[in-house]
């Protein structure tokens, strides 16, 4: 599904120095090249507060918990992501609430956001899936209305545009009060090792978040909270701050390889490729497709055969999950991400496919499917 060899090879001297520098210095944690990074990341990302951690799950956490939400507090989120979204909220005590996505975009329905709107509602969480923003207009317009917090789930759009029908743009990652990001190989911006970080414009949040992620302390050896260690280390900072350099590149690449999958596809009655969000660029982290009247295990078998992988995110969605089974949830009561789960399946989607990879696989899918 990504090729982070081929991808290593052409940044590999710049590489190479870097982390043997860190090696040389020994200043393994919160070193120089951490800081270099980290503003490196404020000035990419045009905010004020990029605060790195140890992966994008704790980043989702630390935020919450800086937040200073408590158990019991109802935090909504998208019934279609990864499981690390709803996995935070468990684990604080807090109650995740699930609400349908778009069956365009994957992403968030803003309507459904405004109909699970309780008393004890405190925050909502959308996730960027695939590649691109969800609607951060009708977001933000809901959070303010109600007075919720907004925290970004953009581990999957590092680099993604996001531009409001008010007309300024940003990237995603920016738009709410606290947004998080994960560095793990196969992101975006991915390191070589595990990584993440949260961004923030709000001085007290960020203040709030350097402490909960150092043990909750704020003085040396003086606990005001319950925190826990979460950073990012000086050899994965160092190798960040070559790829973000290349973020933007990287995002050409994936394009180039989206728009060839596009073209190949188009036209095709059992295959809808991707709707491009008018308000979102697409840094395309997964490319998926949703099929439609074939056996899409059958395909993906077919395609195995041939030494081509394709995976399916997401298989099962979040309320259908053991460990998240919830009285207030069944089978049937989110028809869009249900249905998904059933349909979509994602290509090879990475920096380095070249046009003879391209055509191997879009003629082997065709293939399949004229059979
Ligand atoms: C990858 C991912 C995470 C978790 O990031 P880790 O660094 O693996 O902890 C959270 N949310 C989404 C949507 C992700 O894709």
């Amino acid at each position: 599904m990504v090729d982070l060899k081929g991808q290593y090879e052409k940044i590999k001297p710049a590489v190479d120095i870097a982390i043997q520098e860190v090696i040389d210095s020994t200043a393994f944690i919160n070193g120089p090249a951490v800081r270099d990074f980290q503003a490196e990341m404020e000035k990419y990302l045009g905010i004020k507060h990029v605060i790195p951690c140890a992966n994008g799950t704790d980043a989702l956490q630390i935020s919450m918990m800086a937040l200073g939400l408590k158990p019991g507090d109802e935090v909504i989120t998208a019934s279609f992501t990864f499981i690390a979204t709803a996995e935070v909220i468990a684990l604080l005590g807090l109650s995740p609430v699930v609400v349908d996505v778009d069956p365009d975009t994957f992403n968030i329905d803003p309507a459904a956001i405004e109909k699970a709107i309780t008393p004890k509602t405190k925050a909502i969480v959308p996730v960027h899936l695939f590649g691109q923003c969800a609607d951060m207009d009708a977001v933000m317009d809901i959070a303010q209305r109600h007075n919720l917090f907004v925290i970004e789930d953009n581990c999957q759009a590092i680099g993604a545009d996001f531009t409001s029908s008010k007309g300024w743009t940003k990237k995603g990652g920016v738009i709410g009060h606290i947004g998080c990001t994960s560095f793990f190989p196969s992101k975006n911006l991915g390191c070589y090792g595990d990584g993440g970080a949260i961004f923030t414009n709000d001085d007290e949040i960020a203040r709030m978040i350097r402490g909960i992620a150092n043990h909750g302390m704020f003085v040396r050896y003086y606990h005001d909270y319950v925190g826990v260690n979460s950073r990012l280390d000086s050899i994965q900072a160092a190798v960040l701050k070559i790829k973000l350099a290349q973020l933007d590149n990287y995002a050409t690449a994936r394009n180039k390889a989206a728009t060839f999958y596009d073209n190949a596809f188009a036209g095709v009655k059992s295959l809808k490729t991707p709707v491009r969000f008018s308000k979102s660029s697409h840094v395309f982290h997964q490319y998926t497709l949703v099929t439609d009247g074939i056996d899409r295990n059958a395909l993906i078998e077919f395609l195995a055969s041939k030494d081509i992988p394709a995976m399916i995110y997401y298989p099962v969605a979040l309320h259908m999950q053991k460990a998240y089974s919830d009285s207030r949830y069944k089978e049937g009561d989110f028809p869009v991400t249900e249905d998904l789960c059933r349909r979509v399946f994602s290509l090879p989607m990475h920096t380095e496919l070249d046009t003879e990879q391209l055509e191997f696989i879009t003629s082997s899918v065709l293939e399949f499917i004229n059979r």
